[in-house]
């Protein structure tokens, strides 16, 4: 296997830690080939929103907490890059929220199915839905294996944390009323924009935080709860995420201009 050692004092450190989680997670066939692609777009997002949890970021963490805390069935969905990396905080976010975990593929290979399992079984997972030995129901609008969810889980859910989703899912998800919660680094992709809850952060750095806010409101008035999910606005939230770039990309044509005058001096 290709691994590469990284120097603890590298500025990229984490970033390509994560991608080398990636790339592992492709040679176990967890993750699809175009699933590295995609994390390479989240890569290039993360770059731009400056590699942090913003504090507004944190709004929409709590807010999807709330949301998932007075749900009657939430539902956790996951995927072959959510899998590869954090499946020990899905496990703790599942067993924290009572949301059971529900596989769902964009790319179905019986093969990536079962590593998925093996995965989150392995990081402590009792019981996973959506895998093919299960019964499904459909999505209607979605075409071939992206229309099946389980019947037990995303087929009955109220809400569900559909985290590095696609957009036309996410976009049928609502349309057949779930609150949808998603992870999502790039605020205007299409599944940002259609759900209800976006959080604008990397899921590596999100999820530990979305675990901690969920223990930390658990016990907390039901009314109390409500109300922190009714006060969150996810456009301005978004809007807030765009302003993140579009200053950071402001700050380094600036400081790209002071480079510029000092190697002409
Ligand atoms: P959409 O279909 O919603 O318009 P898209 O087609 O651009 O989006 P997809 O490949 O369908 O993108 O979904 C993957 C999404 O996950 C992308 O928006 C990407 O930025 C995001 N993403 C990838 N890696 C991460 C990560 N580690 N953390 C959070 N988001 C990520
Ligand atoms: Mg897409």
């Amino acid at each position: 296997m290709d691994t590469i050692e990284i120097p603890p004092d590298h500025p990229r450190r984490v970033s390509l830690e994560t991608r080398e989680q990636v790339i592992e997670g492709h040679q176990r066939h967890i993750v699809a080939t175009a699933g590295l692609l995609a994390h390479g777009r989240g890569e290039a997002f993360d770059y731009l929103i400056g590699e942090r949890t913003h504090s507004y970021t944190k709004l929409a963490i709590n807010a999807a907490a709330a949301a998932m805390l007075t749900a009657d069935h939430p539902v956790i969905s996951v995927n072959g890059n959510v899998c590869a990396l954090v499946p020990e905080d899905l496990v703790l976010l599942s067993e924290v929220t009572g949301a059971p975990l529900e596989v769902n593929l964009f790319y179905y290979r019986k093969e990536r199915e079962d590593a998925i399992l093996e995965a989150l079984k392995g990081a402590g997972a009792k019981r996973v839905l959506g895998t093919h030995d299960r019964p499904s129901t459909t999505i209607p609008e979605l075409s071939s294996n992206r229309r099946r969810v389980d019947p037990d889980g995303i087929g009955s859910a109220d809400v569900v944390l559909v985290p590095l989703e696609d957009g036309d899912r996410t976009e049928a998800l609502r349309r057949i009323g779930k609150f949808v919660i998603t992870i999502d680094l790039n605020p205007m992709s299409r599944t940002a924009i259609f759900s209800n809850i976006t959080i604008v952060d990397n899921i590596v750095r999100c999820m530990p935080l979305l675990v901690e806010a969920v223990r930390e409101h658990k016990g907390r008035p039901i009314k109390e709860l409500k109300a922190i999910v009714d006060r969150f606005d996810n456009r301005s939230n978004l809007k807030k995420s765009l302003e993140t770039i579009r200053d950071h990309i402001d700050e380094m044509a600036s400081e790209a201009q002071d480079f510029k005058e000092e190697t002409a001096q």
